[in-house]
């Protein structure tokens, strides 16, 4: 158990991959605070987590709205491990993109995970360690049409990713990123429909979509102290779409 005794925040945990990141967390040790907007679906996962033996509690917090984001950050004050995962996503060509949307995913994918480890990356600092974990995209890392605004969300995170290393590594502070490719969650099957994500799946080099703890894998690898010397990375977890 690498990670007893921590206390892990990861945002997004109500659903897909951040419930799955949640769960194995917890399966290392750490008491999670999970978090979401949705209260029910947070008491199903800290229920699960509890059955299994972990520990957890949930906050609620919308990462749109910056007050919400403070609160959250007090809450958490404590966290050894950050894991920005909560995001929305929402496909359509540039010419047709509306600003509410464009707005909305920059709000939660990139605003809200910056200030959030604007609060707490100082006080992991002042700790003198910490590990944070942003979950990006396989789209940040090449050109898909009908992407622009979502890609331009993650590729900022992927940015962030590689500053925050630099401004807080020398502190004991790791921080590096996850790129997912394409993923089985509730959020994909919405937005994508039944076989959106299986269809993706089928083009990456391993021939099929991700499961959520698939990625969860690699997150919780990079929270963890198996990682100690990993910093500013980003780890391409999409079946091989990016390398070939
Ligand atoms: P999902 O099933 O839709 O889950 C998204 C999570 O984000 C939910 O827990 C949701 O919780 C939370 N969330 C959404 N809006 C929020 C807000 N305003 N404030 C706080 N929390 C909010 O998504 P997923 O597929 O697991 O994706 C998780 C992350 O992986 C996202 O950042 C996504 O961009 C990234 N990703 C996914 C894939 C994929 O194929 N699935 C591929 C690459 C990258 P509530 O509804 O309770 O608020």
């Amino acid at each position: 158990m690498d990670l007893q005794g921590k206390t892990a925040l990861v945002t997004g945990a109500t659903s897909g991959i951040g419930r799955a990141v949640a769960e194995r967390l917890a399966g290392e040790g750490a008491t999670v605070i999970v978090s979401g907007r949705d209260a029910e679906r947070g008491a199903a996962v800290v229920g699960a987590i509890t059955e299994a033996g972990g520990s957890a509690r949930f906050v609620a917090a919308d990462l749109g709205d910056l007050s919400s984001v403070a609160q959250l950050a007090e809450a958490a004050a404590d966290a050894d491990v950050l894991v920005n995962n909560a995001g929305i996503f929402g496909f359509a060509a540039t010419a047709e993109q509306d600003v509410d949307s464009f707005e909305a995913m920059f709000d939660v994918n990139v605003r809200g995970p910056y200030f959030l480890t604007a609060a707490l990356a100082p006080k992991m600092a002042a700790r003198g360690e910490g590990a944070i974990v942003n979950v990006t995209t396989m789209v940040a890392e090449y050109g898909m049409a009908g992407a622009s605004a979502y890609g331009a969300t993650k590729s900022a995170l992927v940015g962030l990713t590689r500053t925050w290393a630099a401004e807080f590594s020398g502190s004991g502070v790791r921080v590096n990123a996850v790129s997912p490719g394409p993923t089985a969650t509730e959020g994909t099957a919405s937005v994508m429909g039944p076989d959106g994500v299986a269809d993706m799946g089928a083009t990456v080099p391993l021939a099929r979509a991700a499961r959520a703890e698939e990625i969860a894998e690699a997150v919780v690898f990079l929270a963890s102290p198996r990682a100690s010397y990993v910093t500013g990375a980003i780890l391409a977890t999409d079946g091989g779409r990016t390398a070939v």
